[in-house]
């Protein structure tokens, strides 16, 4: 069957020997796990060309969110594997960077359709010390109902050690495009409950292997849903006012969801279950959502959530260290340095 490379079966004591040999790259540093933002898109220029400005929305929405938080990031365009184009496209790079980056602890895979609405909400990473694998869902959905939408693969941290690169290796052989990919898909369809008719896709792939050897993987995988890591766009993107209203960032849960996330909307490409206008805008709205996050320093914010225009929200003084103290989010979070 198809591998992602070659067997590598040693990572965990090979990679401890560089971490101690390689003392300037440590994967703690004051007391923080050393994690990377990975995402990406096609090689190609989008179908629909309005697709590439929303591509540069949702990278500038990434930026934004890193740079507040000194996370590292990559953006991939290229095809590392040209049998797992598409949605697939996530495991070789995911794996590539696990083994040219032995620093990273753990490497955190976002889809270029999800946005960070909540600018100032930190992953707790030291909740899942004990993990390897992170990823929103329900267990219910999962064990009880095999519904192919339980778990999401849409944002989700993986953890750099030999569990996971054995996860990926067993996750892989459904992905090869082609018979292999068209096949694997009918297993999926007539093993999870609602899923339609289509070739195999990672996401479901992921959720029948845990299903299917549950023993194996699942001590060391959280289902998170105590905040959003992913955020299904259509329950949130109409709530943003009432958000506004009544809380504030920071939260990451319902109230101020972390990640709004545009499943079934395919701005770049020609197919999608919604329609393009409706996915667009509801894109703009978690634009500006969260770009109000970022513009609040700067004293600005957008004049609704739906167009490019801003405008001011305060005027200048002549003592701005006291906006700094006050609205800077990279030392309201990681602050008291
Ligand atoms: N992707 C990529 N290269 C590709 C196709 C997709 O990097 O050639 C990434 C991109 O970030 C995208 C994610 O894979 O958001 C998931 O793919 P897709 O958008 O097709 O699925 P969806 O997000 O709609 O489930
Ligand atoms: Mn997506």
């Amino acid at each position: 069957t198809y591998t992602l490379g070659p067997k590598i079966s040693d990572w965990d004591q090979k990679r401890k020997v560089w971490l101690s040999e390689n003392p300037g790259f440590p994967n703690f540093a004051n007391g923080k796990a050393r994690i990377l933002l990975v995402t990406g898109s096609p090689p190609k220029p989008c179908d629909n060309p309005i697709g590439d400005h929303y591509l540069l929305k949702a990278i500038k929405n990434k930026i934004d969110y890193c740079r507040l938080h000194g996370t590292e990031i990559v953006y991939n365009m290229a095809h590392l594997d040209k049998e797992l184009a598409g949605y697939w496209a996530k495991l070789p790079l995911i794996r590539m960077l696990m083994l040219s980056h032995p620093e990273l602890e753990w490497i955190w895979w976002m889809d270029s359709d999800a946005f960070f609405t909540d600018m100032v909400f930190e992953i707790p990473l030291s909740k899942y010390d004990k993990y390897n694998l992170v990823i929103h869902g329900y267990p219910d959905l999962l064990f009880q109902q095999k519904s192919w939408i339980a778990l999401n693969t849409g944002s989700f941290l993986f953890r750099n050690c030999q569990w996971s690169l054995d996860l990926l290796d067993a996750w892989a052989p459904m992905g090869p495009k082609g018979p292999i990919r068209d096949e694997a898909g009918k297993v999926l369809t007539a093993n999870l409950k609602g899923r339609p008719a289509f070739e195999a896709d990672d996401q479901s792939a992921l959720i029948y292997l845990l299903l299917s050897q549950k023993d194996q993987w699942m001590d060391e995988v959280f289902i998170e849903n105590q905040y959003y890591l992913h955020g299904y766009w259509a329950g949130l993107v109409d709530k943003y006012e009432e958000m506004m209203e009544k809380y504030h960032p920071g939260l990451g849960d319902e109230r101020w969801p972390f990640v709004t996330h545009f499943v079934g909307c395919k701005p770049c490409g020609s197919y999608g279950d919604y329609s393009v206008d409706r996915c667009l805008r509801s894109m703009q709205r978690a634009f500006n959502f969260a770009d109000n996050q970022v513009l609040k320093l700067y004293g600005y914010r957008h004049r609704g959530l739906l167009g490019p225009n801003i405008k001011k929200i305060r005027d200048e003084t002549t003592t701005p260290l006291e906006i700094v103290d006050k609205l800077d989010i990279r030392r309201s979070v990681n602050g008291k340095t």
